[in-house]
């Protein structure tokens, strides 16, 4: 394996997708939005008509999902059987039920054994011709590639992180309930909110974006 491997976990609000797509992007590495695994998982099991309370069910559903990714950092897209629903994992409907495939701890095994397998493939070749691949999501820094070169936990207060949710266009009080809502039911299962050993914290509450990737550019370059 010859590429740089970078981590990236956080809870929703802290900039870890806008920081982590532009990092790569200036890097060019490729991207990997590993929560879009879980959305996908989502939808797939949602349209299938699968009860999301069977464990076992969803699980099973995972290992049958016919999933391509686009690592693009400029234009990252989610295609199931073909069909492109990089916007329909970002819906409401999506968004409200994902934590049930997140804390389903088989599912988390299917999908966290493909994320592991992307992974690998970009640091030997892929989108990126090997020169390595950033990741995001929850668990990266400690369960997915706890061997990353840089491993990084973006943190914000929690009202700046519904403030910046809610900036991206709904009322408040919904924000503030799905999003910490979402955290609190996702905490259940994986530690996103204080770094492991190892893990570089960066906390975006009073940075810009151009600060924050400036920031995880320099915690590279180190
Ligand atoms: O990052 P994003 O908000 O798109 O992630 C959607 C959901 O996927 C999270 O709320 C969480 O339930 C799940 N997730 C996870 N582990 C990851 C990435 C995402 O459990 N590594």
């Amino acid at each position: 394996m010859t590429g740089i491997s970078i981590a990236i976990d956080g809870p929703a609000g802290t900039g870890k997708s806008t920081v982590a797509k532009e990092v790569a992007r200036r890097l060019k590495l490729a991207y990997f939005d590993t929560g879009a695994t879980y959305r996908v998982a989502t939808l797939w099991c949602m349209r299938e008509g699968v009860d999301l309370a069977v464990e076992s069910d969803v699980a099973a559903m995972v290992e049958t999902m016919n999933v391509g990714l686009v690592l693009d950092p400029r234009n990252p897209r989610v295609l199931l059987e073909d069909e492109d629903v990089s916007s329909l994992i970002r819906s409401d409907a999506v968004a409200l039920t994902v934590s049930k495939v997140a804390t389903n701890l088989e599912a988390r095994a299917a999908l966290g054994h493909w994320q592991r397998e992307v992974i690998a493939s970009e640091l030997d070749g892929g989108y990126s011709e090997g020169r390595g691949i950033v990741s995001e999501g929850r668990d990266i820094t400690t369960i997915i590639a706890p061997d990353a070169d840089v491993r990084i936990l973006m943190t914000a207060d929690e009202e700046i992180r519904v403030a910046r949710r809610a900036g991206e266009g709904a009322d408040l009080a919904t924000v503030r309930e799905a999003v910490l809502g979402r955290d609190k039911k996702d905490a259940t299962v994986v530690s996103f909110h204080t770094a492991a050993d190892g893990v570089h914290t960066l906390d975006t509450s009073d940075l810009t974006i151009e600060e924050a990737v400036q920031a995880v550019l320099d915690l590279i370059a180190e």
